[in-house]
Protein backbone atom coordinates (compact mmCIF):
# COMPACT_ATOMS: atom_id res chain seq x y z
CA UNK A 1 0.00 0.00 0.00
CA UNK A 2 1.33 3.55 -0.96
CA UNK A 3 1.65 5.23 2.37
CA UNK A 4 2.98 8.95 2.85
CA UNK A 5 4.14 10.21 6.06
CA UNK A 6 4.98 13.89 7.77
CA UNK A 7 8.02 14.20 10.47
CA UNK A 8 8.58 16.98 12.12
CA UNK A 9 10.65 17.92 15.44
CA UNK A 10 12.03 21.25 16.87
CA UNK A 11 13.90 19.81 19.64
CA UNK A 12 16.78 18.71 19.89
CA UNK A 13 19.55 18.20 16.62
CA UNK A 14 16.53 17.79 14.51
CA UNK A 15 18.29 17.20 11.19
CA UNK A 16 19.92 14.24 12.10
CA UNK A 17 16.44 13.28 14.11
CA UNK A 18 15.05 13.28 10.97
CA UNK A 19 17.65 11.81 8.78
CA UNK A 20 17.79 8.60 11.98
CA UNK A 21 14.11 8.32 11.35
CA UNK A 22 14.07 7.91 7.24
CA UNK A 23 16.82 5.26 7.74
CA UNK A 24 14.43 3.71 9.84
CA UNK A 25 11.64 4.00 7.85
CA UNK A 26 13.03 2.70 5.25
CA UNK A 27 13.42 -1.17 6.92
CA UNK A 28 9.33 -0.87 6.33
CA UNK A 29 8.59 1.36 3.90
CA UNK A 30 9.94 0.57 0.75
CA UNK A 31 10.56 2.46 -2.83
CA UNK A 32 10.31 5.85 -0.89
CA UNK A 33 10.93 9.02 -1.42
CA UNK A 34 11.62 11.95 1.17
CA UNK A 35 11.01 15.79 0.45
CA UNK A 36 13.64 18.22 1.35
CA UNK A 37 13.53 19.49 4.88
CA UNK A 38 11.52 22.42 5.27
CA UNK A 39 11.73 24.89 8.48
CA UNK A 40 8.46 25.63 9.25
CA UNK A 41 6.94 28.53 12.48
CA UNK A 42 4.77 26.57 14.66
CA UNK A 43 1.03 26.09 13.98
CA UNK A 44 -0.89 26.21 17.26
CA UNK A 45 0.29 24.96 20.79
CA UNK A 46 2.12 27.23 23.53
CA UNK A 47 5.32 28.81 21.94
CA UNK A 48 8.27 26.88 20.79
CA UNK A 49 10.85 26.92 18.19
CA UNK A 50 10.42 26.39 14.23
CA UNK A 51 10.13 22.79 13.25
CA UNK A 52 11.73 21.00 10.88
CA UNK A 53 9.21 19.43 8.61
CA UNK A 54 9.84 16.46 5.87
CA UNK A 55 7.27 14.38 4.13
CA UNK A 56 8.31 10.36 3.09
CA UNK A 57 6.16 8.64 0.92
CA UNK A 58 6.43 4.63 0.03
CA UNK A 59 4.85 1.47 0.04
CA UNK A 60 4.28 -0.98 2.92
CA UNK A 61 3.06 -4.10 3.54
CA UNK A 62 2.10 -3.23 6.92
CA UNK A 63 -1.97 -2.54 8.35
CA UNK A 64 -2.55 0.88 9.05
CA UNK A 65 -2.21 0.30 13.29
CA UNK A 66 0.66 -1.71 13.00
CA UNK A 67 1.88 1.12 11.20
CA UNK A 68 0.81 4.08 13.71
CA UNK A 69 2.33 1.39 16.09
CA UNK A 70 5.74 1.28 14.26
CA UNK A 71 5.94 4.99 14.14
CA UNK A 72 5.21 5.62 17.83
CA UNK A 73 7.87 3.32 18.61
CA UNK A 74 10.72 5.58 16.19
CA UNK A 75 9.07 9.03 18.29
CA UNK A 76 9.42 7.09 21.73
CA UNK A 77 13.37 6.03 20.21
CA UNK A 78 14.07 9.36 19.69
CA UNK A 79 13.41 10.32 23.12
CA UNK A 80 9.96 12.53 22.95
CA UNK A 81 8.09 13.26 25.83
CA UNK A 82 4.43 13.59 26.16
CA UNK A 83 3.34 16.99 28.11
CA UNK A 84 1.68 19.54 26.46
CA UNK A 85 -0.89 19.31 23.61
CA UNK A 86 0.81 20.75 19.97
CA UNK A 87 3.92 21.06 22.17
CA UNK A 88 7.98 21.17 21.12
CA UNK A 89 8.52 17.79 20.52
CA UNK A 90 12.22 15.72 19.09
CA UNK A 91 10.20 13.84 16.68
CA UNK A 92 6.57 13.97 15.43
CA UNK A 93 5.49 10.83 12.95
CA UNK A 94 2.03 11.48 11.14
CA UNK A 95 0.79 8.93 9.25
CA UNK A 96 -0.92 11.54 6.50
CA UNK A 97 -2.41 8.84 4.25
CA UNK A 98 -3.16 5.28 3.27
CA UNK A 99 -3.57 4.13 0.32
CA UNK A 100 -7.54 5.63 -0.53
CA UNK A 101 -8.64 4.41 2.77
CA UNK A 102 -10.85 6.42 4.94
CA UNK A 103 -10.80 5.44 8.63
CA UNK A 104 -11.45 7.08 11.75
CA UNK A 105 -11.19 5.62 15.54
CA UNK A 106 -9.72 6.42 18.74
CA UNK A 107 -6.55 5.79 17.59
CA UNK A 108 -6.47 6.20 13.83
CA UNK A 109 -8.21 9.12 12.01
CA UNK A 110 -7.06 8.39 7.91
CA UNK A 111 -6.22 10.13 6.10
CA UNK A 112 -4.94 12.54 8.83
CA UNK A 113 -7.61 15.43 10.04
CA UNK A 114 -5.86 18.05 9.47
CA UNK A 115 -3.70 17.25 7.13
CA UNK A 116 -5.54 19.51 4.12
CA UNK A 117 -4.77 22.68 6.04
CA UNK A 118 -1.43 22.73 6.73
CA UNK A 119 1.15 24.11 4.58
CA UNK A 120 3.75 22.17 6.44
CA UNK A 121 2.40 18.67 5.56
CA UNK A 122 1.17 19.75 1.63
CA UNK A 123 4.13 21.80 -0.05
CA UNK A 124 6.90 19.22 0.96
CA UNK A 125 4.70 16.45 -0.21
CA UNK A 126 3.59 18.71 -3.31
CA UNK A 127 7.57 18.82 -3.81
CA UNK A 128 7.76 15.13 -4.60
CA UNK A 129 4.42 14.63 -5.71
CA UNK A 130 3.17 16.99 -7.31
CA UNK A 131 0.00 14.78 -8.59
CA UNK A 132 -1.38 13.61 -5.02
CA UNK A 133 -4.39 13.61 -3.64
CA UNK A 134 -5.77 13.64 -0.27
CA UNK A 135 -8.62 11.18 -0.37
CA UNK A 136 -11.37 13.34 0.31
CA UNK A 137 -10.06 16.49 0.07
CA UNK A 138 -8.29 16.71 -3.67
CA UNK A 139 -5.37 17.47 -5.39
CA UNK A 140 -2.38 18.49 -2.80
CA UNK A 141 -2.14 21.35 -5.38
CA UNK A 142 -5.50 22.64 -5.13
CA UNK A 143 -5.06 22.60 -1.25
CA UNK A 144 -2.13 24.23 -1.32
CA UNK A 145 -3.33 27.32 -3.32
CA UNK A 146 -5.75 27.30 -1.28
CA UNK A 147 -3.65 28.14 1.93
CA UNK A 148 -1.45 30.76 -0.59
CA UNK A 149 -4.22 33.06 -1.58
P1 LIG B 1 -1.79 16.63 15.29
O1 LIG B 1 -2.51 15.30 15.23
O2 LIG B 1 -2.71 17.82 15.28
O3 LIG B 1 -0.70 16.74 14.26
P2 LIG B 1 0.11 15.81 17.30
O4 LIG B 1 0.84 15.18 16.17
O5 LIG B 1 0.88 16.70 18.22
O6 LIG B 1 -1.13 16.67 16.74
P3 LIG B 1 0.12 13.50 18.91
O7 LIG B 1 0.22 13.81 20.36
O8 LIG B 1 1.40 13.13 18.19
O9 LIG B 1 -0.61 14.70 18.15
O10 LIG B 1 -0.88 12.30 18.66
C1 LIG B 1 -2.04 12.14 19.42
C2 LIG B 1 -2.77 10.85 18.96
O11 LIG B 1 -3.25 10.99 17.63
C3 LIG B 1 -1.93 9.62 18.89
O12 LIG B 1 -1.91 8.95 20.13
C4 LIG B 1 -2.62 8.76 17.81
O13 LIG B 1 -3.29 7.64 18.36
C5 LIG B 1 -3.63 9.71 17.22
N1 LIG B 1 -3.76 9.69 15.76
C6 LIG B 1 -4.97 9.66 15.11
N2 LIG B 1 -4.79 9.67 13.79
C7 LIG B 1 -3.45 9.71 13.57
C8 LIG B 1 -2.68 9.73 12.37
N3 LIG B 1 -3.25 9.73 11.15
N4 LIG B 1 -1.33 9.75 12.50
C9 LIG B 1 -0.75 9.76 13.73
N5 LIG B 1 -1.44 9.73 14.91
C10 LIG B 1 -2.79 9.72 14.82
CA1 LIG C 1 1.44 16.15 14.15
CA1 LIG D 1 1.52 12.98 15.87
Amino acid sequence: MKVVIALGSNLGDSTSILNQAITALSEFITNSRTSSFHTTAPVGGPEQPDYLNAIFVGETKLPPLELLKKLQGLEAGAGRVREVRWGARTLDLDLIAYGELQLESDELTIPHPRAHERAFVLAPWHEIDPEGELVGYGPIADLLAALEV
